[in-house]
């Protein structure tokens, strides 16, 4: 899968795609991510990427030419069907949830767009296919937006975590929260580990797994279990 990020902050990236599973998976060749600077495509002595409001008001707004220049390079602006998947991260878009996560991971090619200031100049959005929100407060940009779907996307693609049970029973997946885990000392603090996890009893253990699963999302996420009821 191919991901390209727009951005007027491409530092942000470095840390975040250069660690753990992503940094693995790019390595393996599983997934190619790229950072462009959308100052890059700016064509003024200054790099001038933002301007003040038309019609007044506080900030500074995205200006459309660098943005349309930046998709223009990446093919975004051509006929529907032969090009990537544009998506602004926006706190107006569509909730991404694990549903969203597991469906763009089965596209080949999609372009994230990152915001900042007021957010763009509008008229963008004709080159825009889907707007996505990661939840119903405002950051300073969509750089982080834009990594939580990297991340949550690169997940779901085979191979990029090593065991594939490990992401089918985590939150969500199934619809429920996952089961609490734990690890050695089987004894902290006075505190144990649940027998069961020790009887190597397998269809036991498995059996306590479900039952903690539902415990646990009926307790916090009822919504989940009314929902999973439904579909
Ligand atoms: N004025 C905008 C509004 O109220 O809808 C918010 C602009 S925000 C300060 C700057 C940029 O951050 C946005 O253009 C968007 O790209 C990104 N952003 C902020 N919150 C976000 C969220 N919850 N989900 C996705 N992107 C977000």
């Amino acid at each position: 899968m191919k991901i390209d990020i727009l951005t007027l902050f491409p530092g942000m990236f470095k840390g975040p795609l250069t660690e753990s599973l992503i940094a693995k998976a790019r390595e393996k060749g599983i997934i190619s991510i790229m950072v462009h600077d959308i100052r890059s495509f700016t064509k003024d002595r200054h790099r001038t990427a933002d301007d003040k409001p038309f019609g007044g008001g506080p900030g500074m707004v995205m200006k459309i030419e660098p943005v349309h220049g930046a998709l223009k390079k990446l093919g975004c602006t051509g006929k529907k069907g032969k090009k990537p998947l544009v998506i602004y991260l926006s706190p107006q878009g569509k909730p991404f949830d694990q549903q969203k996560a597991k469906d763009l991971s089965k596209k080949k090619h999609i372009v994230l767009l990152c915001g900042h200031y007021e957010g763009i100049d509008e008229r963008i959005m004709k080159w825009v296919d889907l707007e996505l929100s990661i939840g119903d407060y405002v950051l300073t940009g969509g750089e982080i937006p834009a990594m939580a779907v990297v991340d949550a996307v690169s997940r779901m693609i085979p191979g990029v975590v090593k065991e594939a049970g490990s992401v089918e029973n985590d939150s969500f997946y199934g619809g429920l929260l996952d089961c609490p885990h734990y690890t050695r000392p089987a004894v902290f603090e006075g505190m144990k580990v649940p027998e069961v996890l020790l009887s190597g009893h397998h269809k036991k253990i498995e059996e306590w797994k479900k039952a903690q699963v539902l415990a646990r999302t009926s307790k916090r996420r009822p919504d989940l279990i009314s929902r999973k009821k439904k579909a």
